[in-house]
């Protein structure tokens, strides 16, 4: 099973929304496209694409506006493409937080490097950070130290492999929330790893022998079946 990637496209002329859906289609990523800035905001909250490409000529708002926005509640990476080509617009929009800019008009080769790229980036970004985070994670007897790279259970080092390590620091960041197969794979794999999920489902195991009382009913980390992984809260 292939999860495609979701690229969501805001930008009004429909010549150029039906040109970057049919580069980003042929190329293997799911596209929606939203025609003005109120329903990108919408989208982005309904569909969670992995990547907005973005037109700064809106007719409703100015593209500007909607990366000031996004980023204040997300990191999904965005990818400006504009006819505006002057330095300084450029400058602003990876300012307010774009990852990257493209000039019209631009070519579909240009186009699917620049998003394959922010796409990776982002994902590194997140494990990355996750491993290179300090602090500690506490939920009942398991203890996640950032600064040693180590888990402990009541105190004691669980002595996680590196790999297991990267995933339970991942999940711990997100405790709570659930994390997707693909979205952990690709997090700490990068995008070539997505289709088998057999290397995640051993790490886990290995991870729960070591953690988990009894692995079968675990009290750290649950599996939503079909989905993904999920950290228990931590302790507040
Ligand atoms: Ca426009």
């Amino acid at each position: 099973m292939t999860i495609k990637d979701k690229v969501l496209v805001v930008e009004d002329e429909k010549s150029i929304s039906g040109f970057i859906r049919a580069i980003l289609t042929a190329n293997g990523f799911d596209v929606i496209v939203a025609h003005s800035g109120s329903e990108a905001f919408s989208m982005i909250s309904s569909h969670c694409p992995d990547l907005v490409v973005l037109d700064l000529g809106l007719p409703d708002m100015d593209g500007m506006e909607i990366i000031e926005t996004v980023r204040q509640w997300t990191q999904i990476p965005i990818v400006v493409v504009s006819a505006r080509s002057y330095e300084r617009d450029k400058v602003q929009a990876l300012e307010k937080g774009a990852d990257d800019y493209i000039t019209k008009p631009f070519g579909a080769a240009e186009l699917l490097a620049r998003i394959r790229v922010a796409i990776r980036h982002t994902r590194t970004g997140l494990a990355n950070s996750a491993i290179a985070s300090t602090g500690k994670f506490t939920a009942g007897d398991l203890t996640i130290d950032y600064d040693k790279h180590q888990v402990l259970i009541r105190g004691e080092n669980a002595h996680l492999t590196q790999n297991e390590f990267r995933i339970v620091a991942l999940l711990g960041k997100c405790a709570g929330k659930v994390l997707t197969y693909d979205f952990i794979m690709k997090e700490l794999w990068g995008p070539q790893s997505k289709g088998s999920n057999q290397i995640l489902r051993v790490n886990m195991a290995n991870i729960r022998r070591k953690i988990e009382k009894n692995p079968a009913e675990p009290q750290y980390i649950f599996t939503e079946v079909g989905v993904g992984y999920r950290m228990i809260e931590g302790d507040s």
